[in-house]
């Protein structure tokens, strides 16, 4: 940990107790440890402290005190990050936004929605759905992660293909700055070139700027109808292949989502609930979904669909034909993750290239696996050109896992920018992607990030040896 900060001693530990009372400030083993955690790998990182906010007004105070003592501050989220962005990796506290859920407040006239950064995402999306309004961005974690932490990874999810990320969304926000001053960055409107924008600034930093307190977004009309296909294929590259090409008919899917066999197998034997309508897996699937409000306008989407599939040999495509299949499908696609995390130790690469170059990724990454002997798992959404690249340790050695995978990551990186891709279409840099930065970004770009970052956090106490690579 660096000498430049101070890790919570007593005093302060009084000082928080005093203002938030014993259930909201906490030391003891079960609260560290959960803390020390995300879903990224399998890191940890301990801090001394964990403290529960409710209000803006509170974590203004707790943020002044961290500022004036340089105590490093982590904010955490539901902590289902991939990139370890929640990690205290400098140790010192961390602000956890669970208690911050307080009941969505919906502006029907104006289809917004203000919210608190601690509520989880589908929570406040079944909110306004019941008003008959969408918030479309739904990453697969939406059933735990929070909208803060959506806003802080500039979160996507299979609908973005046709809706847009998070910070398609957002309108306004709350933000408490390193020194605890509260701040709002922009005004809830749909236009505005009002100078610099701070809003969209916000989205994506990962908790490094400043702690977003409260959230303005904007809602659209409800779809009423959902058309789903699963779309099996014997040979993976005939599945991404094919994506492209549905664009290019002029269609915008809902979503389309890429699986290899393993991401189905391991979700099927570690989730045997969950039904699947095809007894033999094939090798790859692609999941389609149209959605709308009018059925003659889905037929007529479904009869340019089918014949651009077919070009690339898929075997027989089903169709759901009711929500429950259609959910039952979901079920597994969302259950993905965490089936082939739990599967073996793993590495995840969120890989993002033009989705026409993806069967060059994916042939790639496979050439790779054989070069260096590892396993991947590959699945994701294939609509943005957004592979997640799952790389399992399964039996590699602790030499090869420590020392040359990270050679081999640097080459898919390297590969992905040839393709005009980049390293994180959705999950963010955090901690365990800071050192390929160099692979994407200028010296005059990371110059102009870290300017920035210092503006804003001119002690680096915020979420600190995050992003930015270590220095060489
Ligand atoms: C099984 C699984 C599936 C997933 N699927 C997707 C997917 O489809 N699409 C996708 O985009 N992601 C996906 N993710 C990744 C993850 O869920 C998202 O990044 C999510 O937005 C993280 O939210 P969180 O609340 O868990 O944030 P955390 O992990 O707690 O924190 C993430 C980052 O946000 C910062 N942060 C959190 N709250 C705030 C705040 N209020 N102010 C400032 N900074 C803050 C933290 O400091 C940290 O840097 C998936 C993860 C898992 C485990």
């Amino acid at each position: 940990m660096s000498k430049a900060y101070q890790q919570p001693n007593e005093a302060d530990r009084s000082k928080f107790l005093e203002q938030l009372g014993s259930d909201r400030v906490r030391w003891d083993a079960e609260a560290i440890h959960s803390a020390a955690s995300d879903m990224t790998e399998d890191l940890v990182f301990l801090p001394s402290l964990v403290v529960f906010p409710e209000t803006t007004e509170e974590v203004s105070q707790i943020v002044r005190h961290c500022y004036l003592r340089a105590i490093p501050l982590t904010v955490r989220g539901a902590g289902t990050g991939l990139s370890g962005g929640a990690l205290p990796v400098e140790g010192g506290l961390v602000l956890s936004t669970a208690r911050m859920n307080a009941q969505p407040k919906i502006d029907e006239a104006n289809m917004q929605v203000f919210v608190q950064p601690g509520v989880i995402t589908q929570v406040l999306q079944s909110c306004v759905e019941e008003k008959g309004l969408f918030y479309p961005p739904d990453p697969s974690s939406r059933g735990s992660s929070f909208i803060g932490g959506n806003l802080a990874e500039s979160s996507g999810g299979p609908r973005a293909v046709k809706y847009g990320v998070t910070k398609d969304y957002v309108l306004n926000l709350e933000v408490v700055l390193a020194d605890g001053r509260i701040m709002e960055t922009g005004a809830r409107v749909l236009k505005n070139a009002t100078g610099y924008n701070l809003t969209q600034l916000m989205i994506g930093s990962e908790g490094t700027l400043a702690i977003i307190t409260g959230i303005t977004l904007r809602l659209i009309p409800l779809p009423t109808l959902r058309w789903t296909f699963l779309v099996p294929f014997q040979n993976p590259n005939q599945a991404v292949s094919a994506v492209a090409h549905v664009f290019k008919a002029g269609l915008t899917p809902s979503a389309m989502e890429f699986m290899e066999r393993d991401a189905i197998a391991y979700t099927l034997a570690k989730r045997p609930d969950l039904a699947f309508p095809e007894a033999e897996l094939a090798q790859a699937y692609l999941l389609v979904e149209l959605d709308g409000f009018d059925e003659d306008e889905l037929q007529r989407q479904t009869d340019r669909l089918i014949p651009v599939l077919e070009g690339f040999e898929p075997n027989e495509i089903w169709m759901a034909t009711t929500a429950a299949e259609t959910e039952g499908l979901w079920k597994v696609r969302r259950s993905i993750g965490e089936a082939v995390k739990s599967h073996s130790i793993y590495k995840e690469q969120d890989t993002v290239v033009p989705r026409f170059f993806l069967p060059e990724l994916l042939a790639y990454v496979k050439e790779l696996g054989a070069e260096f002997g590892f396993e991947s798992v590959c699945y994701g959404h294939a609509g943005d050109g957004n592979l997640h690249v799952n790389i399992l340790r399964g039996k590699l050695s602790e030499q090869a896992w420590e020392q040359e995978l990270p050679i081999a990551i640097r080459k898919l990186f390297k590969k992905v920018k040839e393709l005009g891709g980049t390293l994180s279409g959705e999950h963010g840099i955090g901690w365990v992607q800071k050192n390929y930065m160099d692979l994407v970004c200028s010296p005059a770009q990371l110059e102009m990030m870290r300017g920035i970052k210092s503006v804003f956090d001119p002690k680096n106490i915020l979420n600190p040896g995050k992003i930015f690579p270590d220095a060489k």
